[in-house]
């Protein structure tokens, strides 16, 4: 299933020798290229070490808007929402005086639901306590009716685009990126072995986007991955001409365009969770019904990490790494957060800042959010101890995969690892393959197992 996104990029050597630089960089997707670009900028020499190729992870599937209107987010984040509304209004502005290719756009959340209408309404509410006045709205070009919508001023983008883009200018800078080059181990006080080589840096950042060292930081036990459907169509009206509309609803969808075919996104489960059948039906249905036949054009899924307080980590990995610093949980918002968190975590390596914002990995969420964690550890110990049924195990922690029908693929549920039917990864964090071959009793998986 490929993503809608085509812009294929330069292509970068693998690594062929030992490398020393100050910082290297884990992981080549939005979230590692703009830790490389911000460091190159303030003289550094750094490294990115991407496990495939720059942009083929989460963001190569990303809808790339650039908002602050993160769903409804302000009225959950009480005194935090002023510090993260400013830090995405800076993001956006600082993006668009270095990347030219942004396309401005109204961006609307909609809800077509009793209780969806009454959520917006706390966030208006929670917008007009942050200074920020909004009217609500029902006038939107949608093919069906809606309970009502908030209209933001926004930026969308090709998302390949911008790894291009950021790519070049670390090139430019004097960074180096190696490709082929999957990170298994954690670094060892100032070297890192990859494929035989040795990386000597002062400093290590993890943006492998769910961060794949397991012993430090818990970030197994926080987080987990939430995923989309996603069909894109081809339409030659003047729908989503200049505007994108999101849902609020957990069962709604998303429309952006794209050229001349609108991505639509939609349903929205956990990864592995067997919550909905047949999902790319649903979405089916659903567009033959509101936008009669078209086209499709592209199919895929594409997944992101979602923390138990809403807010992603940025700061250092974990109480006892000094030099190994981490970016992640962007809960589907990583085109600004992504530089947000590039920004905190690199301004601490420069020494311009302190590890102490609302994003550092040592706050207490897993204790403020007692219940969430709860569902969450339930969910992990769940799947972890289903490894007595037969079918294979997560190369990552062992939980039991679930064959999700949809996509042809073994999910995890616990962290949200991806593999195809044969075993190869394509999600981590899990490192390596997994062996899918059978265990005991097949409950009718003989034709995917080895
Ligand atoms: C359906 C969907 C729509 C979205 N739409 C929007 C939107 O409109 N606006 C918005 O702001 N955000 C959006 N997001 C969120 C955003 O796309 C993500 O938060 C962001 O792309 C994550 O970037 P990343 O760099 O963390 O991850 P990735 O792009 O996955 O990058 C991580 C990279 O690390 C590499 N890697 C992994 N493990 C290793 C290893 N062990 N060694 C070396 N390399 C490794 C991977 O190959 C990958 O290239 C959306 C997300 C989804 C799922």
């Amino acid at each position: 299933m490929s993503s809608i996104w085509k812009t294929k990029g330069r292509e970068f050597g693998e690594l062929s020798g030992d490398v020393e630089c100050d910082v290297a960089i884990i992981g080549g997707g939005v979230a590692g290229l703009w830790c490389a670009y911000h460091l190159v900028k303030a003289g550094k020499k750094v490294c990115v070490l991407e496990a495939k190729f720059v942009g083929s992870g989460v963001t190569a599937g990303s809808s790339a808007i650039l908002t602050y209107a993160h769903d409804l987010i302000y009225k959950d984040l009480g005194d935090k929402g002023e510090q993260y509304l400013k830090d995405a209004q800076n993001a956006i502005k600082s993006i668009r005086k270095i990347y030219p290719n942004l396309e401005p756009i109204k961006f609307t959340l909609f809800s077509t639901k009793k209780k969806g209408l009454k959520n917006l309404r706390k966030e208006v509410k929670a917008y007009k306590s942050l200074g920020l006045d909004l009217e609500m709205t029902t006038e939107v070009d949608l093919p069906y009716p809606i309970r009502g919508a908030l209209e933001f001023d926004a930026f969308q983008f090709n998302p390949l685009d911008l790894i291009n883009f950021l790519a070049d200018e670390i090139i430019k800078g004097g960074g180096q990126i190696f490709e082929d080059a999957r990170v298994i181990e954690a670094p060892d006080g100032e070297t890192l072995s990859v494929n035989d080589k040795t990386i000597t840096a002062k400093y290590f950042i993890v943006a492998t986007h769910f961060p794949y060292i397991n012993k430090l930081g818990f970030y197994w036990l926080k987080m987990y991955q939430g995923q989309n459907y996603c069909i894109a169509f081809k339409d030659k009206t003047e729908f989503c001409k200049g505007i994108s509309y999101e849902s609020i609803d957990e069962t709604g969808f998303e429309y952006r365009r794209v050229g001349d075919d609108i991505l639509m996104d939609g349903v929205s489960v956990r990864v592995g969770k067997k919550s909905k059948k047949d999902k790319f039906g649903i979405m089916e249905r659903h567009l033959s019904k509101h936008f009669g036949k078209r086209k499709e054009v592209a199919r895929f899924v594409a997944q992101d990490c979602i923390t138990l307080d809403r807010l992603p980590y940025a700061g250092r990995y974990s109480h006892f790494t000094d030099n190994v610093f981490v970016v992640s949980g962007f809960n589907k918002w990583g085109m600004t957060s992504s530089f947000v968190t590039a920004k905190i975590v690199t301004d601490i390596i420069l020494g311009k800042a302190d590890d102490d914002s609302i994003y550092s990995p040592q706050r207490m969420d897993l204790v403020v959010n007692s219940v969430k964690a709860s569902g969450h550890v339930g969910n992990v110990l769940l799947a972890f101890l289903n490894k007595i049924v037969p079918g294979p195990a997560c190369s990552h922690m062992g939980c039991r995969m679930k064959w999700n029908r949809d996509t042809k693929t073994w999910d995890c549920p616990c962290h949200g690892s991806r593999f195809d039917k044969k075993g190869q990864l394509i999600n981590g964090p899990a490192t390596t393959n997994l062996k899918v071959g059978c265990r005991g009793s097949c409950r009718g998986c003989a034709s995917r197992c080895a």
